[in-house]
This record gives C-alpha cells, sequence and structure tokens, in this order.
C-alpha cells in the first residue's frame, strides 16, 4: 500500500497525465497510470504538479520589522543598514523566532520548503543566529532552514567578526557569507574573499556572498569569487548574490565575466524586489542564463528596512525577474520557472531534490496548467506536500461573475481553442 498518489499531474517539462506514487517519505514511481492503491489519493486534474519551489537568499532575523524605528524614506541599501543597526542590538531570541517562524508559515502555504536564509553575525551575543539556528531544528519537520553567517559589518572592516565568524561555524551555520564590496578598499574586499572560501574549504561549508552591490561600474569583485571558486575548486559549493554592477558594465567586460561564472560553476543568487528598492538595476538574467550560469531566485527582504511589502510567494520574485529582465519570451519565462526550483536547488546542493523515483516525496500542486500561467497568476498552492504528507491545502479558486445573462466563472486562465 502506498503512502500518497498524485494522479493526472502535469510536470514543468510539459508532460501531462503523470501519476506520482510516494512511500516512506520518497517518490517511488513516476509514470503514466501507475497501478496501486493508497492512502491518500490527490486528483492533480492536469494541473502542475512541481516540487518544492527554493528561496535562496532569504533574511529573517529582520523581517517583519518595517517601520521599527522608522521607514526607509529613500529605499537604498545603505539608509536600510543604518536602520537594521539602530534595532539589531535589542533583538531577543523569542522576537526573532516569533518573526522568523510567521514567515516560514507563509513560505510553506506558498510551497517554498527549502530557505538559505542570511543571518547577520555583526551581534556580538549572536542572538539572531542562536534564535534561528534553533529554529532550523524546531521546523525541520516541515521545511528545511539552511543558515548562512553573514557578516553584515565587514568581515575585516569591522573588529570581532572574524572571531564572531569563528564563533557561527562552532555553533553549526551551513554556508559562509560575506560582503567583499562593504569591506574598507578593494583590496581588503579581495582579501576577505579569500580568507572566507579558504574558511569554507576548511570546514566543508557552502559559500553565499552578497557581491558587488552597488551600481559603481568598478564594482568587479565577482571576478575573485570566481577565481578563487576555481583556486580552491569549490565549484557549485558557491554562489554570487545579488550582482547589480554587472548590469552597468560595458558588454566587452560583462561578457568576459559571464563566461568565467559560467567556468568556475559557482550559482548566482538574484533577488529581483530589493534589486529594484536597493538599485533601480537587475544583474543580466537574461544574458547569465544564455551564458549558461545556474540562477537561483531569493525573496530577499520581506517588511523590513530594505523592502515594505513581502509574501513569501516565489511566484511574486518570479513575476518580478520577468518585468525587470525584460523576459519577454515564453522560453526565458519557463527558464525562470526552472530557478525558482531547480536552479534554486542547485545553488543549495540538496540532494534527492526532484520528481524522480528515489527523490523526496516534496510536491507542490498549483491550480495552474504550465509554468508560465503560474507566473503570470500567482495561482493558489492546491497542496503542498512534505515527504509524502500533505501540509498545506487549499481549495481551487474561481471567481463567480453575475448581473447579465447567465452567471460565469472566472479563473483567468486563457479562453479554450
Ligand atoms: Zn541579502
Amino acid at each position: 500500500m502506498l503512502d500518497l498518489i498524485l494522479r493526472n499531474a502535469t510536470l514543468q517539462d510539459g508532460q501531462t497525465g503523470i501519476d506520482i506514487a510516494c512511500k516512506d517519505g520518497k517518490i517511488v514511481d513516476v509514470g503514466k497510470s501507475i497501478e496501486g492503491s493508497a492512502n491518500e489519493t490527490i486528483d492533480a486534474e492536469g494541473f502542475l504538479v512541481t516540487p518544492p519551489f527554493v528561496d535562496a537568499h532569504l533574511h529573517l532575523d529582520g523581517a517583519l520589522t518595517h517601520g521599527n524605528p522608522h521607514t526607509n524614506q529613500s529605499g537604498e541599501l545603505y539608509e536600510g543598514i543604518g536602520i537594521w543597526n539602530q534595532i539589531k542590538s535589542e533583538l531577543t531570541i523569542e522576537d526573532v523566532k516569533k518573526r522568523a517562524r510567521t514567515v516560514c508559515e507563509w513560505a510553506i502555504a506558498n510551497g517554498t520548503l527549502h530557505i538559505r536564509v542570511q543571518t547577520d553575525i555583526g551581534d556580538p551575543n549572536l542572538i539572531g543566529l542562536r534564535a534561528l539556528l534553533e529554529l532550523r531544528e524546531e521546523l525541520r519537520p516541515l521545511l528545511d532552514l539552511q543558515i548562512v553567517a553573514f557578516p553584515q559589518d565587514g568581515y575585516l572592516r569591522r573588529q570581532g567578526s572574524v572571531e564572531l565568524m569563528a564563533k557561527a561555524i562552532e555553533l553549526g551555520v551551513d554556508v559562509i557569507g560575506g560582503i567583499p564590496d562593504f569591506e574598507l578598499t578593494t583590496a581588503l574586499g579581495n582579501q576577505s574573499i579569500t580568507e572566507l572560501c579558504e574558511l569554507a574549504q576548511q570546514h566543508d561549508l557552502l559559500v553565499d556572498m552578497h557581491m558587488d552591490q552597488t551600481p559603481d561600474l568598478c564594482s568587479r569583485q565577482i571576478e575573485m569569487l570566481t577565481a578563487e571558486t576555481m583556486r580552491l575548486s569549490l565549484g557549485k559549493r558557491v554562489s554570487a548574490s545579488h550582482c547589480p554592477s554587472i548590469a552597468t558594465f560595458n558588454d566587452y567586460y560583462a561578457n568576459k565575466l559571464m563566461a568565467q561564472i559560467a567556468q568556475s560553476g559557482m550559482s548566482v543568487v538574484v533577488c529581483p524586489l530589493t534589486a529594484a528598492t536597493c538599485w533601480g538595476i537587475m544583474t543580466r538574467v537574461g544574458e547569465l542564463f544564455d551564458a549558461g550560469v545556474n540562477i537561483a531566485f531569493g525573496y530577499d527582504c520581506i517588511l523590513d528596512p530594505w523592502y515594505p511589502l513581502g509574501n513569501a510567494d516565489m511566484m511574486d520574485v518570479g513575476r518580478m525577474a520577468v518585468v525587470f529582465g525584460r523576459l519577454m519570451s515564453p522560453e526565458k519565462q519557463a527558464r525562470v520557472f526552472d530557478s525558482l526550483t531547480y536552479g534554486g536547488a542547485k545553488a543549495l546542493s540538496l540532494e534527492s531534490y526532484g520528481i524522480e523515483k528515489g527523490c523526496f516525496a516534496d510536491l507542490v500542486l498549483l491550480q495552474a496548467r504550465t509554468p508560465n500561467e503560474a507566473l503570470r497568476l500567482q495561482p493558489p498552492r492546491l497542496a503542498v506536500i512534505r515527504r509524502g504528507k500533505v501540509i498545506a491545502r487549499r481549495e481551487k479558486q474561481s471567481v463567480e461573475i453575475s448581473g447579465v445573462g447567465a452567471k460565469i466563472n472566472v479563473d483567468f486562465t486563457l479562453p479554450k481553442t
């Protein structure tokens, strides 16, 4: 007897009429007309079934603090950092966990079951980090939090950061962060990249640095990250987050750099929502796709000093990537959707991820027929499944219009041809 079977699903690659059989937390069969019965059967009615969404860059320690102690008036990164610095010394474990848990619940309801959490380690007591490490364990039955030790105030610039990073590693973080553009000089930024990459190699941890977070066309430290990734053979264990300055480079240098990023094997994590508020530019998503770079996406900020809205729905991020990146073709839009799932999984080095025999039985059923329709509609997630069990469920939605003739049900899909 199976635990769960989904019948008549459409997959991301366009296959239709697919059944997915789950047992003991794993997918045990994928194909047409699978025989056998299950404790629970879900009729997908031809709707899209995907693996869970991956939020590859989210700051949970500051989430839901918008307006405290005041609002970021310019929207710019550094005004936001100034506001955050006013409140981060007052954090308590309970407060951080309460806010972060709320956002995680939103994420689960939206089908996001993997989040890479950028966590500021500037506080000498590491309150935010300790809170999120606790939450990582408490929420493990529902979703995976991958914790980044992020030296927001600089790794070499701020006294004590090196020791705090060592402590964070001891406490059990998953990823080494960095912020080279915030170090005092370009040379010191490059030095921080070398030291942090070596630290990651030494402790067998992943790397994800905030890179070139500026529209300054002289901000070119990502080239150093590619060089160190290759020198230390870190490859796909490295991610470069943000990288808006690539948008400002001349085409010759940008093309050289994008080929180099692809060669290094690292991922680029793009956060389109805060790219809009913080810099007004987003890195070259379409061209990075063409260069063969793995792209993942992050929500980055939810109701905090850098972003005044947010609902933890990665469809919101995907739609902004399409619009901001002028990704007009259906093919490029489908690649955005792939980055919200498989691209994110690659950046986070997730294992047993996907819809194949042997993968974890983690699935999302959306009220949409194709990835492109999902990006357009941000549709209800009808079921979110973790290890073969439904952990979130929602009814199908439509709107009834009446007043002239027969009642009409609107579900925002295209007219049938
Ligand atoms: Zn960030």
